[in-house]
């Protein structure tokens, strides 16, 4: 396995590798890797000959006061996990590689990016579209593959990709689930065990739309009023949104028989978490 950090380095190799008949499969991550990252890995794996992971804590996407510095950087273990799982090329660049003095263009998906997670963390998406662009011009990939996890994150970057005709072809892959059901997280290293046991109300809080809507419940009110019923036997949760959405629009849905998406976000002490659940078309 390749770890790259140099920029250029990075797209000399895409392109040897274009040359040689390659496709390339791309998983973009901030590292501090957990078994949700590598299913990206193996996704791209079966849908690609070469896959590069790349490990970068973007500054560009954390705001003032969020855990930008103490976010966790595990590179060496990080890079033994990759390569576990086959993978060809680590990119790894600097922050001043990316973002040299004097840079000031940056790639906003206007709308979408102030939905849900966008509204309580300003500048969030921006930082990420930017990133998420520059990365596939660096990478090239033929293919990228994101997380359900993040689910307004997929909105913005398949428009994103949609509306600067990028060539890259967007893959999603299922959220990874710790047993007892709490979405595996970088930040669930942050979680006390007290807070963790108590984090796992976002799944029940899920657990329960899809119930609800299995047994014929198609109302996005009601649906969310039973979501809300069970996030309020944990007081220690600290809500930011419940929403049930357009899962391309972000927009509020009032019914959810042509399918939606339910996110959740909430605070356990310091420690913000997300979670969702796609609802299928009925
Ligand atoms: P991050 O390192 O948190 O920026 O995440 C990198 C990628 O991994 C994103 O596409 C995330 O959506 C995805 N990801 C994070 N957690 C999970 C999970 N539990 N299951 C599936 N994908 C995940």
């Amino acid at each position: 396995m390749r770890i790259i950090h140099d920029i250029r380095e990075m797209q000399a190799a895409s392109r040897a590798a274009r040359i040689q008949g390659s496709t390339i499969g791309f998983v973009p991550t901030m590292g501090a890797l957990h078994e949700g990252h590598l299913s990206l890995v193996r996704r791209a794996h079966s849908a690609a000959r070469l896959v590069v992971a790349s490990i970068f804590v973007n500054p560009l996407q954390f705001g003032a006061g969020e855990d930008f510095s103490q976010y966790p950087r595990t590179l060496e273990a990080d890079c033994a996990r990759l390569e576990a799982e086959g993978v060809e090329i680590v990119f790894a660049p600097s922050t001043e590689q990316m973002y040299p003095a004097g840079a000031t263009t940056v790639v906003y998906v206007e709308g979408l990016s102030e939905k849900l997670d966008g509204r309580s963390r300003p500048g969030h998406f921006r930082g990420v579209s930017t990133v998420v662009a520059k990365l596939f011009h660096i990478v090239q990939p033929d293919c990228a593959v994101f997380g359900q996890k993040d689910a307004a994150q997929v909105a913005v970057l398949r428009r994103m990709v949609h509306d600067l005709n990028m060539d890259v072809e967007l893959i999603v892959a299922p959220i990874v689930r710790e047993a007892d059901g709490l979405a595996l997280s970088s930040r669930n290293v942050y979680l006390t065990a007290e807070q963790r046991r108590q984090a796992l109300v976002l799944h029940r809080a899920l657990q329960q739309v899809e119930a609800c809507a299995n047994s014929g419940q198609s109302s996005a009110e009601k649906l969310r009023s039973a979501a809300l019923a069970v996030l309020a036997t944990e007081p220690a949760a600290k809500l930011d949104y419940f929403e049930i959405v357009h899962p391309d629009t972000l927009d509020p849905l009032g019914d959810v028989a042509q399918g939606a998406l339910a996110a959740v976000a909430a605070s356990f002490g310091s420690t913000r978490l997300i979670d969702n659940l796609l609802l299928p078309p009925r």
